[in-house]
């Protein structure tokens, strides 16, 4: 009953209808979960002697007077007087048929509003308690609802009201009762009812606090069965020849920093269980993660299995590619790439090799996961800055196979704990937490546009010196709506003055990819030495010699988004520079919020600040990641009823109950199928 319709009720025709759409309110479930963004208290009363211009109050009194005016260009409006101790002030109606005859003189009204001056202290359109009018709305706490063009806060409460009478009895129980008795409720109907319409703002405070945990627990439910049944699940017990690690890390021309050589033996660990690994590793950009990939291929090979490695664009694929059968083919491990750009011979020959088992790890885009490319003995699957590789991916892919393959996702994105629980709840997390030695500084310089010029000098002078540089646009080409510099108009102007000379290029994420591959192979050659782009460029890209990063129009960017970009250069021994160019209109908190990146180049820091400024869904690479559609949960404000849904959720097997709430509220996953 609560998925009916909200079409079906009473007063509700296909317009009103759409506008509740527009909320996000299609049944009546919804609308019962349709929380009050705050409350309105008609509690405190302000004498009317005390009444400002710009304030929201409410006054309460006796009318002495109404009448009915004309204005000069024919429009109606009522105009009354209430009194009460202290003075007088005047209450003004432009539409007034539902109060038109009750304003009469001596009754007794708490009117509640912003106070104008129009000659005269006055409230235009205020909110009205009859307080003679038996089954008038007396309550004295109303909520305030999220509302959209077309329906005011009286249509949703009385909406609300009306399917609260008839259906909040019966939603269905979600928290354990001696939950909801901490909180200081009774039951789930008396949770909701309250945070509609509490006896005090407080109450409905704590009431929101309630749902919101119900919700978080919903999910953590979710996610702690997909993660018990995935330990279910049979695994792969690898047994890779002693020193096989030893001996891959001897072939290195570098030694591992303590935080890889760490994670490798967790890794390797994981790998000889018989239970499926399924694990988040997290560094921050330059942390050194491909060779660790390269490192848990080797050990899944030589144990004789085959292993993926998929990155999201074609670029650093094959970037991939060449660093990791640089690493592997010594070894003996024979590597091959796909792409959607792979040429049709090349894939036959790729997938017949994969068959015959001549072929050990296969690195590509997301074509590895076509179904014409059957891996029949991939070991270890191992996704690199896969944002959309949500947990209904993870289970499409790791449930499909018997036994289940091991897998790792790779992320630079450096998640606060929060965000990492709700999106990776699923997965064990390690971090990788230390530079490789060897790093130049990099210092982060937050420019204004009058110091363009000498900003262009420095990179003139540094690719002079045989340098790199990258120069970031907000938008790949020019926009009507968007007075913005744009990477294109920029790359034509830029090439025809003096950088011209060392080689400008453009990486847009527009272009085929063949001429991303292209401009990107020349860029890591050496034969241009600028890449203009835009974020395409922001994951990934290794090319020790840029030591120069310029971005334009900085304060549009997210903090995140701006770490990893800086994160492209200060590869290499020397120091780099990143400069991050406000915009005139960029105002004092866009500068507030740069100066976060001057401050650190804490990747994790860098994050939560991103998390409080702009939300969850803008920590860079976060917005595709599926973050759960909360309705009443805020990640920022609830992170501590996360801490305690995900705990009672890793207590609770409650998960086949939640099942149907969990369609209800979330509308569904592909998961639930599985
Ligand atoms: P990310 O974690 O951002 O994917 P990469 O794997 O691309 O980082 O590594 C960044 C650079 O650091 C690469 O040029 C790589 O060769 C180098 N690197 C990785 N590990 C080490 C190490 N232990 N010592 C020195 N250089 C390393
Ligand atoms: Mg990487």
């Amino acid at each position: 009953m609560l998925k009916t319709d909200v079409r079906y009720l009473k007063g509700i025709g296909p317009v009103r209808g759409r506008q509740l759409s527009r909320l996000g309110i299609e049944t009546i479930y919804d609308l019962l979960l349709h929380v009050p963004r705050d409350y309105h208290d008609r509690r405190s009363i302000t004498p009317i002697l005390n009444l400002v211009p710009g304030k929201e109050v409410n006054v309460s009194g006796t009318v002495v007077s109404s009448v009915y005016l004309k204005s000069r260009n024919g429009k109606r409006r009522l105009e009354s007087i209430v009194r009460d101790d202290t003075g007088e002030v005047k209450l003004t109606f432009f539409h007034f048929s539902y109060i038109a005859g009750r304003l009469k003189p001596g009754v007794r009204i708490v009117a509640s509003g912003k106070i104008d001056f129009f000659g005269t202290i006055s409230i235009v359109h205020p909110e009205l308690i009859f307080l003679d009018e038996p089954g008038s709305d007396t309550r004295l706490v109303l909520p305030l609802y999220p509302l959209t063009a077309g329906l005011t806060q009286g249509i949703m409460r009385k909406l609300i009201d009306t399917v609260l009478g008839e259906y909040v009895s019966k939603v269905p129980a979600i928290l354990p009762p001696e939950t909801l008795i901490s909180m200081g409720f009774q039951n789930r109907s008396e949770v909701i009812r309250k945070v509609h319409f509490p006896d005090d703002p407080e109450e409905g405070r704590r009431a929101r606090r309630t749902l919101a945990l119900e919700e978080l627990f919903v999910h953590q439910s979710l996610l702690n069965y997909v993660r018990t049944q995935a330990a279910k699940r049979a695994g792969i017990n690898m047994n890779p020849p002693d020193g096989s690690l030893a001996e891959f890390i001897n072939g290195l021309p570098y030694s591992l920093t303590g935080a890889q050589n760490s994670i490798l033996e967790v890794i390797a660990a994981d790998l000889r269980r018989n239970v499926p690994m399924r694990r988040l590793l997290q560094g921050d950009v330059g942390s050194g993660k491909t060779v660790v990939a390269a490192a848990a291929c080797s050990l899944c090979c030589r144990s004789g299995y085959q292993a993926v490695l998929v990155a999201p664009t074609e670029v650093l694929a094959s970037q991939h590619y060449r660093t990791v059968k640089g690493m592997l083919e010594p070894a003996g491990i024979r590597c091959g790439l796909l792409t959607g750009g792979t040429k049709t011979s090349q894939r036959r020959d790729l997938l017949e090799s994969l068959l015959d088992g001549s072929l050990d790890v296969l690195i590509g885009t997301h074509a590895v996961f076509e179904e014409r490319v059957v891996i029949p003995e991939m070991g270890l699957c191992i996704i690199d800055e896969q944002h959309k590789f949500g947990v209904e991916q993870r289970e499409k892919l790791l449930s499909e196979r018997e036994p289940s393959p091991h897998f790792m996702l790779m992320s630079a994105t450096p998640i606060p704990r929060t965000l990492a629980m709700t999106i990776y709840g699923d997965l064990d997390i390690s971090v990788l937490d230390e530079m490789p030695p060897g790093r130049g500084r990099t210092t982060t310089r937050i420019m204004n546009r009058d110091s363009r010029s000498s900003v262009y000098e420095f990179l003139l002078n540094r690719i002079g010196r045989g340098e790199r540089a990258y120069i970031i646009y907000p938008l790949r080409e020019a926009s009507e709506e968007l007075d913005l510099k744009d990477a294109a108009t920029s790359y034509e102007i830029l090439k025809r003055g003096p950088l011209g000379n060392f080689g400008v290029g453009l990486l847009t994420g527009a272009m085929k990819p063949e001429d991303k591959l292209e401009v990107t192979g020349k860029f890591i050659s050496g034969e241009i030495s600028i890449l203009v782009s835009t974020t395409v460029v922001e994951v990934g890209l290794d090319v020790p010699q840029a030591t120069v990063m310029v971005v334009t129009h900085a304060e549009r960017f997210g903090l995140s988004q701006l770490h990893q970009l800086r994160g492209r250069i200060g590869r290499g021994g020397g120091d780099s520079w990143c400069f991050l160019m406000k915009s005139e209109d960029c105002g004092a908190e866009g500068a507030r919020r740069l100066a976060v990146l001057d401050s650190t180049d804490d990747g994790f820091r860098i994050a939560e600040q991103d998390l409080q400024l702009r939300g969850p869904g803008e920590v860079a690479g976060t917005r595709q990641h599926g973050i759960p559609a909360f309705r009443i949960a805020s990640l920022i404000d609830d992170s501590d009823l996360l801490e305690k849904a995900a705990s009672m959720a890793a207590g609770s097997d409650l998960w086949e109950s939640l099942r149907g709430e969990y369609i209800l509220r979330f509308r569904g996953l592909d998961i639930l199928e599985l």
